[in-house]
């Protein structure tokens, strides 16, 4: 029974020895196999009570020392490996004690900001957002908007046609269209997005993102036009930008104005930016032709409205001071990551 027992422990501590480096479960498998319930050295210890008396405590005693130890190899042999293991883990660059890396906040467009501020300003006085198609029909884009197909007007956009009835939006214009058709007054709604023209130069791209605005109630004047369109630019730029507005013509508005602010860059002193005059062009409005009101069938007698449109992109420069368009569309994160 004693040699038994010295052949079980070095049977066990060789395996162990071997099995070290393998895996997890090659050593658990080990304490199964000896010291487990049904283990090679615990049935030694259960039979004990069948052998002579006289040998039961020499035999107890050294089974119970072998058992010790190779429970003590075991678990030495299990610390062992996981600590080489988890040694690895930081080798291969995975170690979890270590803070986590940051990942680069992505962040808006500064032209995405704009219009959003944009619409924002406009919320506040109650017009609600309205979206449109880029892929338009003829009729919404020029012919609704007192735009027929011989008119001059025509000539002074550079328009992507897909065929003769359907065409790249030029303008943000034909929303006003979509949203009467649908709506009956009183409206105020804003409408952003993008437009095309066939156009490319330092000052133009074929894709730039424009704002509508239109409202519509009886008794809506040339001063309330000028009310929330200087309220909107005092807003956007500072309470201290010089407002004017100029004679202009749209066909689909009459009266029309052009505005100009003072130049944000030079206060109005004059410097290459506005040519010296001191002020900028930024938006271009009037009263809603009662021409294009037929068009939708509103009564021209009792409701009147105003329209404005303005560029995202030009308002974007302005108000940041940036002097090449081209910028917005590199998306170089060296100019991006400073909005
Ligand atoms: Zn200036």
């Amino acid at each position: 029974m004693l040699d038994r027992l010295e052949t079980i422990r070095k049977e066990a501590l060789d395996a162990i020895n071997k099995a070290k480096d393998s895996s997890r479960e090659a050593i658990e498998a080990l304490r199964v196999r000896f010291t487990g319930r049904k283990g090679e050295l615990t049935n030694i210890l259960k039979s004990i009570g069948s052998l002579p008396p006289d040998q039961r405590p020499k035999v107890g005693q050294l089974a119970n020392r072998y058992k010790n130890e190779i429970e003590t190899a075991i678990k030495e042999a299990l610390e062992k490996f996981d600590q080489k293991n988890s040694e690895e883990t930081c080798i291969a660059g995975l170690d979890p004690t270590l803070p986590g890396r940051r990942l680069p906040y992505g962040r808006l467009h500064p032209v995405t900001q704009v219009m959003d501020e944009i619409c924002a300003i406009f919320s506040r006085m109650g017009f609600s957002v309205a979206q449109g198609p880029e892929v338009e029909l003829d009729f919404y884009n020029f012919e609704a908007l007192n735009i027929p197909p011989d008119h001059p007007a025509r000539d002074m956009q550079d328009t992507f046609y897909i065929d003769d009835k359907v065409l790249l939006r030029t303008h943000t214009s034909p929303i006003q269209i979509r949203t009467m058709e649908k709506l009956e007054p009183p409206l105020r709604i804003i409408a952003p997005g993008k437009v095309y023209r066939c156009d490319s130069d330092v000052t133009h791209t074929p894709m730039f993102h424009q704002v509508e605005g239109l409202m519509v109630d009886t008794r809506v004047s040339f001063a309330d036009l000028k009310g929330i369109l200087t309220h909107f630019i005092h807003q956007i730029f500072s309470d201290r930008t010089g407002v004017r507005f100029r004679p202009s013509f749209f066909p689909f508005t009459e009266p029309s104005a052009e505005v100009d602010i003072q130049c944000v860059i030079c206060g109005g002193s004059g410097c290459r930016v506005c040519s010296h005059t001191g002020w900028l062009e930024v938006l271009g409005a009037g009263l809603v032709n009662p021409a294009v009101f037929r068009h939708v069938g509103y009564d021209t007698e009792r409701f009147s409205g105003f329209a404005f449109g303005l560029g995202i992109e030009r308002i974007t420069m302005l108000k940041y001071g940036i002097d090449d368009l081209r910028l917005f569309f590199d998306n170089d994160l060296r100019f991006l990551t400073q909005f």
